[in-house]
């Protein structure tokens, strides 16, 4: 959570006050449906769809795509596992592609894993660094494949002046307390797409066939989930909004002082990044000639007080530490598990990815903040540098 107050609060009272804690309640025009205009506006796309979490987006946009068994879905080795698992919920099988130095998804790796299963390629903007979407998109339209952006970090960044989610046929944002905005825990859906939009919507509702909105869609009915979200959150998710402005802000003034006074530091350079003025700025990362540079970066940084982290000790946002996906445990059941269905052998292994496991050890993450003092800004860079110019002793 970068910022919450009062406001929050207080839209929370209005909702209880109100006795209307359920979006669907016969009048429209609730929290959550001003919250899905106002978020759909801000990406800049046609339909928004509030959900229960971002893990809920993706699948419902996979499931508006009518992704389903049979087919596969191309995922960077460098997310959070909930993108790899969300096609399995649907069916799918995620398959696991390189990211490059820019720690997102490297195109020209999701080429050479296109089978004529594909059907999806899931771009993730990690630590709110924007994708090379023209790269993907272009990849995707010469093979026919769809684009579903996972922006879960990336709430409100950009890509060539164009909102991040807008690009793809689909993208799904998160509100977890650990995301840029929060309502604790939520997510959105949005795309232009307006078949994707109603299956789903309808997918988030059980399938929707008895709600006043969904009468005029003529799509044949089918067995959903409920990923609803409520008028708590949304109201909560709808004063977050009006503060995602100045939460960027202050982030990129963070990052843009932190590049300028480390810039020329001979130790590291910094990870590229597609679009620096899109870029949401919660992180910047330090990529050093080798894993050993920047593990004894971070050792001799920890002397000096500060904790900083390498992205390759970031546990479950690592494909080899994803022990489902590697064991091909795909569903709670073997009837309903996609690896056990799919008829062939899905080619899995710990080192089927080792440029990004060779990128990420290399790198090393400093995190923005926006409510750190210019002094504290200025002693962390201070330490950067100090250690930085320190020769590395032999281990
Ligand atoms: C947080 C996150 C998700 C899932 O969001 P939840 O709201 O926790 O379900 C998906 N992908 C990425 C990259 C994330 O960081």
């Amino acid at each position: 959570m970068y910022a919450m107050g009062d406001e929050e609060a207080e839209a929370v009272r209005r909702v209880i006050a109100s006795r209307q804690l359920f979006r669907y309640r016969g009048g429209e025009g609730g929290a959550a449906d001003q919250f899905e205009a106002e978020w759909a506006e801000r990406t800049g796309v046609r339909y928004g769809l509030a959900v229960t979490s971002g893990s809920a987006a993706l699948m419902c946009a996979l499931a508006g795509m009518e992704v389903g068994p049979g087919d596969e879905v191309i995922v960077p080795g460098y997310t959070w596992i909930a993108t790899a698992l969300a096609p399995l919920a649907v069916g799918a099988i995620p398959i696991v592609a390189e990211v490059d130095e820019s720690l997102t998804l490297d195109p020209k790796d999701v080429e050479q894993r296109i089978t004529p299963r594909t059907k999806v390629i899931c771009p993730v903007h990690m630590s709110g660094f924007p994708c090379n979407l023209q790269a993907i998109c272009d990849v995707a339209r010469g093979h026919g494949l769809r684009v579903l952006e996972d922006a879960c970090q990336a709430d409100g960044g950009s890509y060539k002046g164009k909102p991040l989610g807008s690009w793809g046929d689909a993208g799904g944002f998160s509100f977890n307390q650990f995301k840029i905005i929060t309502c604790g825990e939520g997510g959105a859906m949005v795309t232009d797409d307006v078949e994707v939009y109603r299956r789903a919507l309808m997918f988030h509702d059980l399938g929707t066939p008895f709600r006043a909105h969904a009468e005029s869609i003529e799509i044949p009915v089918f067995a959903g989930l409920n990923f609803r979200m409520n008028e708590v959150l949304s109201a909560i998710l709808r004063v977050q909004l009006t503060r995602l402005d100045g939460i960027l802000e202050a982030l990129r003034r963070e990052k843009r002082i932190l590049m300028s006074e480390l810039d020329g530091v001979s130790a590291f350079r910094f990870n590229p990044v597609h679009d620096l003025e899109g870029d949401c700025a919660t992180t910047l990362a330090l990529l050093f000639d080798s894993k050993d540079e920047a593990r004894a970066f971070l050792a001799a940084m920890k002397e000096e007080g500060v904790a900083l982290g390498s992205p390759i000790d970031s546990g479950h946002h690592l494909y080899v530490n994803w022990k489902t996906i590697l064991e091909k445990r795909g569903a709670h059941h073997p009837g309903r598990d996609p690896y056990k269905l799919c008829g062939y052998d899905v080619p899995y292994s710990k080192d089927m990815c080792p440029r990004t496991l060779e990128f990420l050890a290399r790198t090393v993450y400093i995190s923005t903040a926006v409510d750190r003092s210019d002094a504290d800004l200025m002693a962390l860079i201070k330490t950067v540098k100090k250690v930085a110019q320190t020769p590395v002793r032999a281990a």
